[in-house]
C-alpha cells in the first residue's frame, strides 16, 4: 500500500461524523477573499529562503518554483506534506519544501518527467518549512515520496512524537484545520 491509501485508511478507520465542506465558505479576514471547500496552503520557499533579504536571496540562492539550491550546498525541493481529514475522505495539504542530499537532487532533477515507478526514493529529507500552530516543525525529519510525471513529492513525515507528525498519521478534524488555517492568516 502506498503512503498517501496508507494514511487515509488510518484516518477513516478512526470515528468521525461523515462532513461536506462543499457549502463551507467564509470571506477571510486578511486577504479578503472567499474562501469555499478544503484549501491548501503553500510556502513560496524554503524557510531559510523566505527569511533572506533580497540581497541574499540575489547572490545566494538559485530558485524556481520546484527547486532550491543554496551557496551551492543545500539542495531543496517543493512538495506536498498531506494531512488526512477526518471525516472528509480527502487530505489537506500544506506545500512545503523538503531538503535533499546532492547525488538524489540530481536523480529528482533527472527523472522529473519520468514515472515514479522507475523505483526512485523514497529518500531522506529535512522538513524545511515551519507549519503554524505546530511548534518547532522546521527541520523534522521526512521521507520525500517522487511521484509520476512532474508531480510534486509527497513527504512523510519520521518523526514519531512530534504532533504535526500525529496528525499526518491519524489525521485532523475540520476544527482543527480551521485553526490551521486562521493561524496562517487565513480565518473568518
Ligand atoms: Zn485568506
Amino acid at each position: 500500500m502506498d503512503f498517501i491509501s496508507r494514511i487515509m485508511s488510518r484516518a477513516r478507520a478512526i470515528a468521525e461524523p461523515r462532513r461536506d465542506l462543499s457549502d463551507f465558505e467564509f470571506v477571510c479576514q486578511t486577504c479578503g477573499e472567499t474562501h469555499t471547500g478544503l484549501m491548501d496552503l503553500g510556502a513560496d520557499g524554503p524557510d531559510a529562503y523566505d527569511s533572506s533579504s533580497a540581497e541574499e536571496r540575489e547572490t545566494e540562492f538559485l530558485k524556481s518554483d520546484d527547486l532550491c539550491i543554496w551557496n551551492d550546498e543545500h539542495f531543496f525541493v517543493r512538495c506536498v506534506l498531506p494531512i488526512p481529514v477526518r471525516g472528509l475522505d480527502d487530505f489537506f495539504g500544506f506545500g512545503a519544501w523538503s531538503t535533499l542530499s546532492k547525488d538524489n537532487f540530481a536523480l529528482y532533477r533527472a527523472h522529473w518527467e519520468h514515472p515514479a515507478s522507475d523505483g526512485l526514493g523514497p529518500w531522506f529529507g529535512w522538513l524545511s518549512n515551519g507549519l503554524k500552530p505546530y511548534p518547532d516543525a522546521l527541520n523534522l525529519p521526512c521521507r520525500v515520496h517522487p511521484q509520476d510525471h512532474g508531480q510534486r513529492p509527497f513527504l512523510e513525515l519520521d518523526d514519531r512524537d512530534h504532533p504535526l507528525s500525529r496528525d499526518q498519521r491519524e489525521g485532523i478534524t475540520v476544527e482543527r484545520l480551521m485553526e490551521i488555517y486562521a493561524a496562517n492568516g487565513h480565518g473568518p
